[in-house]
């Protein structure tokens, strides 16, 4: 688990676990079955944010995701959020409303300019929920505290297998398009699914975006920096190395080599194009 804070950061141990457990039993929450080495789950290559101020709250729902399988990053100030947000490119963001330096309103609108993860916000109480749903903030879910993780992880779950709505990815008209193929990987830009070998493979709306971009002109060598306009837009002032971060989740989520991409090929000095799946 990461954990970035400007807060006095601190790593979660077994003994504050331990005495979460205790605490969140007492409160009718269960504590995880097992020990944490042997229940853990396989990875799934999806990745969870956490932001929230209370740290041994942010720890307890880190610990479960983490058995589900998610690469769990936990921060606890709101401005770091986003910009942390950026470089993480989360499929699921746990957010609390009550946050130092931004709240949890402003940092789900912010959110929502550049990523579609499945957002489940915190509140402090249930009446909480309704003004949230009127304001239309953008989170997908919301639950009041205490809540319990395993009802929370739940919720993630079923939120993973809900649709998301559809948006045409940067570059490409809109309407019909035939689903495209390469090799082995059918991308449908329409629908935003790809599949490898006929399984669906579940890619952030980042991860989707830079695919989409390298298959629309597939033998054109793109630049990282015209990867970066293509798909976080002109205005986007980023790091260059946020592109190879990205490149990277996507070739393990297609089961691609970086050395030598059936999809995503690298050319030396120059960017990313196309691969035709060979
Ligand atoms: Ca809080």
């Amino acid at each position: 688990m990461k954990i970035c804070s400007r807060s006095p950061s601190r790593r979660r141990d077994g003994t504050v676990l331990a005495m979460m457990d205790a605490m969140t039993s007492s409160a009718r929450i269960p504590a995880p079955i097992g020990d944490p080495a042997t229940a853990q789950r396989p990875p799934t290559d999806l990745r969870a944010m956490i932001i929230e101020d209370e740290t041994p709250l942010a720890d307890l729902v880190g610990s479960y995701l983490e058995r589900d399988g998610f690469e769990v990053t936990i921060t606890a100030d709101g401005v770091d959020a986003v910009a942390l947000a950026r470089q993480v490119d989360p499929d699921v963001v746990v957010l609390d409303l009550g946050l130092p330096g931004l709240d949890g309103v402003e940092v789900c609108r912010q959110l929502r300019t550049f990523s579609d993860a499945y957002v489940v916000m915190l509140t402090a109480r249930t009446e909480e929920i309704d003004t949230l749903i009127g304001l239309s903030v953008g989170a997908d879910d919301y639950m009041s505290k205490p809540f319990s993780p395993r009802e929370l992880m739940a919720r993630v779950q079923a939120m993973l297998r809900r649709p998301r709505p559809r948006t045409t990815a940067p570059g490409w008209p809109a309407g019909a398009l035939p689903t495209r193929t390469f090799g082995d990987l059918s991308l449908d830009v329409d629908g935003r699914e790809v599949a490898v070998g006929g399984t669906p493979v579940a890619l952030t709306r980042t991860e989707f975006d830079i695919l989409a971009a390298l298959a629309r002109d597939p033998g054109v060598v793109l630049t990282r920096a015209q990867l970066i306009d293509a798909v976080w837009g002109p205005n986007w002032i980023s790091d260059e190395h946020l592109v190879a971060v990205h490149i990277g989740h996507l070739r393990r989520k297609l089961g691609d080599d970086a050395t030598r991409g059936r999809y995503v090929r690298t050319v030396r000095g120059v960017g990313y194009r196309m691969g035709t799946g060979t």
